[in-house]
């Protein structure tokens, strides 16, 4: 079986890749969560899931970038970010509710 970056789900002889939420720490498939990706000292959400450099995902949930924004994940995961990132979140999550 091919790995893809260390983690893999099959789920009915397909392979779905999942990240992990910087919020609830649950294993999900791309398409639910936000990439945020790090090049340099530029942390940006990544919309297009493309953008090279480190990458972070959260869920496409209020809850969780709160939750993120609380235990600190993106900063983990990235290995530092501007608090301003969930803000960016929380507007693009706002925008794509209306
Ligand atoms: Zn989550």
């Amino acid at each position: 079986m091919r790995v893809i970056m260390g983690i893999t789900a099959v789920t009915v002889g397909k392979k779905i890749p999942l990240r992990r939420c910087a919020g609830c720490s649950q294993m999900l498939p791309k398409p639910g969560l936000f990439r945020i990706a790090r090049s340099g000292n530029e942390v940006s959400v990544d919309l297009t899931f493309k953008s090279p450099g480190r990458g972070a995902y959260v869920c496409r949930n209020g809850e969780c970038i709160i939750k993120a924004a609380k235990n600190r994940g993106l900063e983990r995961s990235l290995k530092g970010a501007s608090k301003e990132i969930y803000e960016e979140l929380r507007m693009i999550l706002e925008e794509a509710d209306e």
